[in-house]
């Protein structure tokens, strides 16, 4: 512990983050970085407590606490504290080989069971992990990590979002020929096509691409598996094969007037908005369907709230979003103690920006769509919502939401968008192989061994684990690699 005392002499400090009507100006990220000396401090305020939950990455009463990559985070705090960065970057990366990416889109589980975080708030430890990768790139300590010896092994890895990337980059750092096939024209999966530019520059994903290659990793884009090619010719090919392809399909909504036009799935507005504005070097703004539309995004979480965020961009004329379950308490309550994950309510990026643009909240709780309305060209004109109440389920004892007669409401809506969840995995992939798919539309594999029920196949991130968080996907890509690299070696030193 560098300061015993910084906790108590230094506040919470952030990096600037630039205002929502000005930021809204743009696709561009908007959290800046403090100064170093100041990023210190925020490392001074680690305590290097007895039992870090920080880094626990258990799960407690159903619910992750802590980092699921079990990162040394009093261990790299002190280190930003004592102003050695390098070694920083040393210790951050035993655990950790993609830190760019959560240092800016992790919803920081280590913050949240933070002992700082009991009766003040807790370390910044985001932005500290986002400061010391930021530096190492700066500095040239960031490589590919070519490895020295070659094993004469080959994987396929099927699926470049973080889970796929993960892999690959462990197990050609350990000397296996690594190849990675997406079906996409860009590799990063839902980092790419899914979490728009404002939370994650694509420049951040091409610079760890470019690495990767630099060090023998092969990408090959636009090939799709189950298709372009089949299970059995990747088999004959590789010695191992990875399927990380994503828990991509999305929950629709069954209700009259679905097939209207002017409904969408909410990755493949995302996706379409990130690819025009790559595709056009930023320089168009796909706003066509969305510019002077009043816009009705179905579903209250995070891949919601990046499609308001998106909206409010390309100029809609209003945001309205449906959450169904009740508005959480603004602070824990007994029934969900520290180091939990706080089920609290939380304002995102994208509901701020609203706010700032019409005025109030777009968010309605307790609240779904009962039916759609088209026009006489079959585009959807507007939405019947109905309110929900929580039920007691007497056969499962669950709370589940029923609609409220006579709380029908009509409101206008020509642009909606659904964000409701994701059912699984897209069958196609799993089936190319023959894998098991669990009841839950998973590929079923062990987390662990990550080995599917077909000789030489694993499987790993959203795709084995169902739709989750970047963290948890590089988590089981880290996995995934040790298991591979055992069963092709009798040992791994990953
Ligand atoms: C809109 C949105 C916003 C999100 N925001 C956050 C966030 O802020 N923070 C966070 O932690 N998590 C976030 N998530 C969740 C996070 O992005 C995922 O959990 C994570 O990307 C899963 O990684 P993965 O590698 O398992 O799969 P994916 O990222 O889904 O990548 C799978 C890849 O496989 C490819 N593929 C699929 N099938 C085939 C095939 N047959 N052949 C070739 N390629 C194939 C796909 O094209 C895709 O590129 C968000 C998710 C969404 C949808
Ligand atoms: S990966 Fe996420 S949970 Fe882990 S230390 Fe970084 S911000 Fe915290």
């Amino acid at each position: 512990m560098g300061k015993a005392t910084g906790f108590l002499e230094y506040e919470r400090e952030e990096g600037r983050v630039t205002s929502p009507l000005e930021r809204i100006q743009n696709f561009h990220e908007f959290h800046a970085l403090l100064p170093m000396e100041e990023q210190q401090k925020q490392g001074a305020r680690c305590m290097d407590c007895g039992v870090p939950f920080c880094q626990a990455g258990m799960m407690i009463a159903g619910m992750a606490s802590g980092c699921p990559l079990h990162n040394l985070i009093p261990e790299m705090n002190d280190l930003v504290y004592h102003g050695n960065w390098a070694q920083a970057y040393v210790r951050l990366s035993a655990t950790h080989c993609l830190p760019e990416f959560t240092s800016r889109v992790c919803p920081a589980l280590c913050e949240a069971a933070c002992t700082c975080g009991i009766s003040d708030a807790p370390v910044s430890t985001k932005e500290n992990e986002r400061r010391v990768i930021e530096y190492a790139f700066a500095n040239g300590l960031v490589s590919g990590d070519p490895p020295r010896v070659r094993t004469g092994k080959s994987v396929a890895v099927v699926g470049s979002g973080p889970a796929g990337l993960a892999a690959a980059l462990l197990l050609n750092r350990r000397g296996h020929s690594v190849t990675v096939y997406e079906r996409s024209d860009r590799p990063g999966g839902l980092l790419r096509y899914g979490i728009p530019n404002m939370k994650l520059e694509k420049s951040v994903i091409d610079r760890r691409i470019h690495l990767m290659e630099q060090a023998g990793v092969r990408f090959v884009c636009g090939t799709d598996i189950g298709k372009d090619l089949t299970g059995e010719e990747l088999l004959s090919r590789y010695d191992r094969v990875l399927l990380a392809c994503g828990a991509s399909q999305p929950r629709d909504l069954d209700v009259p007037g679905r097939e209207s036009k002017g409904i969408h799935f909410a990755v493949e507005f995302l996706s379409h908005v990130t690819k025009t504005l790559l595709d056009s070097d930023f320089s168009k703004l796909p706003d066509e369907d969305v510019k002077g539309k009043q816009v009705l995004v179905i579903g209250g979480g995070d891949t919601g709230n990046d499609c308001v965020g998106t909206a409010v961009r390309l100029g809609a004329a209003g945001v309205m979003q449906l959450e169904m379950m009740p508005q959480p308490p603004a602070e824990r309550l007994p029934s969900n103690p520290w180091p939990e994950w706080p089920r609290v309510g939380k304002t995102d990026y994208g509901q701020e920006e609203a706010a700032a643009v019409f005025g109030s909240d777009p968010r309605r709780y307790q609240t779904t769509v009962k039916e759609f309305l088209a026009d006489e060209n079959g585009s959807v004109r507007s939405a019947v919502l109905v309110s929900l109440r929580p039920e007691k389920d007497e056969a499962t004892g669950r709370l589940r939401m029923v609609p409220v007669e006579g709380s029908e409401e009509e409101i206008p809506a020509d642009f909606v968008l659904i964000a409701a969840g994701f059912t699984g995995c897209e069958a196609y992939s799993a089936d190319t192989f023959g894998v098991t798919i669990s009841a839950r539309g998973n590929v079923d594999a062990a987390s662990d061994s990550c080995a599917t029920s077909v000789p030489r196949v694993f499987a790993a991130g959203d795709m084995r684990r169902g739709q989750s968080l970047v963290v948890w996907a590089i988590a089981e890509g880290e996995a995934a690699a040790k298991a591979i690299d055992e069963s092709l070696m009798g040992y791994t030193n990953l």
